[in-house]
């Protein structure tokens, strides 16, 4: 049996691995659930998994989850601490999946006690790319790619080599504006932003699709990644989010991975990795899908893609600037404080702030010195956000 433990267990990615883990409850020996405000679903999860922990990441709500426990043998636990306490309890497989920079030190966690690491939080990639590689290459740990995108791209290398790649494609839906006027869209609602045209997926990312920043970070993942130079990287919007990205090689040749939009598949892969087993997924008809659309990404509509080159460029811990801000902005949007659009504008403002500031950007890429720039960058679109209302 393997060991296994799911961060962010009862979030989208987290639930579509128990759909997968429970249609072969013989094969796995469930070690840590992980949650935040969602005690229900997480106590009734780590009891039918025999989780040996469950754990929220909010500490006033551990007499809620130890109250939900009640009467099982699973251990209930809160906070910070104990997710890193639970990260740390051996397991050969982990799923890092919560949600933005809080999934960075569980992941570092998982990593050090040599767990393989199936990375769907690509924020803990964007914000410290090189501590997460050399954490894994130190303790002979793996990661292995969930973001759809990634998958695609990692699938499609299997038994070629990095330096014959030209380059690497990954597409877009486009997200809930895809069509709208671009003088529309300052307009834009939380409810309209909340809507995905293909994928079902937590808020969070839904909002940062139509925006273009969820495609911003996997750039850079991208980049982080596989090594590849940002020049080598490209985004095309496809609508029917069937094509997931395509590999080119230095022949000419370009290797795409076609698959229904459903994360179950990036999840399995990573799952069964390096076979590949049977997985509940749609099986494509692709005379009835007729059409597949691809158009270049109009700069004006999304101008969080031409940040994520500007961060590459820039290097060192820009990638947690750029997140940082990022998470604030939309904090901001979705608690009506802002409009859709400032989000962009205030994550350049932060960027083109922070850029000069070598000492901090340039330091040594550590896990705390990582939290200091992300603090930083935090406070910097609350103050850029704060001007633009007054
Ligand atoms: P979600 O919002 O549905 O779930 C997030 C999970 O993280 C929940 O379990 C929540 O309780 C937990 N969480 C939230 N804040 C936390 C905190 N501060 N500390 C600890 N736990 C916290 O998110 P999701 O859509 O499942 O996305 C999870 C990750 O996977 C993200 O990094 C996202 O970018 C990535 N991803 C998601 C999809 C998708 O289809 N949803 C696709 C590709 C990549
Ligand atoms: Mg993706």
């Amino acid at each position: 049996m393997r060991k296994i433990s799911i961060f962010g267990a009862t979030g989208s990615i987290g639930q579509n691995t128990i759909d997968l883990i429970r249609r072969a409850p013989g094969d796995y020996d469930t070690v840590a659930l992980t949650g935040g405000g969602n005690i229900a679903r997480l106590a009734a999860d780590a009891i039918e998994l025999r989780a040996d922990v469950a754990v929220t990441a909010f500490p006033n709500r551990l007499d809620d989850l130890r109250a939900a426990l009640a009467g099982s043998d699973v251990e209930a636990a809160a906070g910070p601490e104990a997710l890193l306490e639970a990260a740390a309890r051996p397991a050969d497989w982990v799923m890092s999946a919560i949600i933005g920079a809080a999934g960075l030190a569980p992941g570092l966690k998982a990593l050090e006690q040599g767990a393989t690491l199936a990375l769907a939080n690509k924020e803990s990639l964007v914000c410290a790319g090189q501590l997460l590689l050399n954490t894994a290459r130190q303790h002979n740990a793996r990661i292995l790619p969930v973001d759809s995108e990634h998958s695609a791209v990692f699938q499609g290398m299997v038994g070629e080599k990095i330096d014959e790649v030209e380059r690497i494609i990954i597409t877009a839906s486009g997200g809930a504006f895809r069509d709208w006027p671009l003088e529309d869209l300052p307009k834009a609602s939380l409810a309209q932003a909340s809507s995905h045209p293909n994928w079902d997926m937590g808020q969070r990312i839904t909002i940062d699709s139509a925006s273009m920043f969820n495609k911003a970070l996997e750039v850079i993942e991208t980049r982080e990644f596989f090594g590849v130079s940002p020049s080598q990287i490209e985004v095309l919007v496809h609508p029917e989010s069937l094509v997931h990205a395509l590999v080119g090689f230095r022949d000419g040749a370009l290797m795409a991975h076609v698959g229904a939009p459903d994360m179950r598949h990036a999840i399995g892969y990573a799952l069964h990795w390096p076979e590949r087993r049977d997985l509940p997924v749609a099986r494509l008809d692709l005379a009835l899908a007729g059409q597949l659309n691809f158009r270049a990404p109009e700069q004006a509509r999304y101008p969080a893609l031409r940040l994520a080159w500007q961060v590459m460029e820039r290097g060192g811990m820009m990638g947690a600037v750029f997140n940082a801000a990022k998470e604030r902005a939309l904090d901001h949007f979705i608690a009506g404080q802002c409009r859709f659009t400032d989000m962009a504008d205030t994550v350049a403002a932060v960027l083109e702030h922070m850029e000069a500031q070598s000492s901090l950007i340039d330091a040594a890429m550590t896990l705390d010195n990582v939290s200091q720039v992300d603090h930083l960058a935090r406070k910097g679109a609350d103050d850029v956000l704060k001007q633009r209302a007054g």
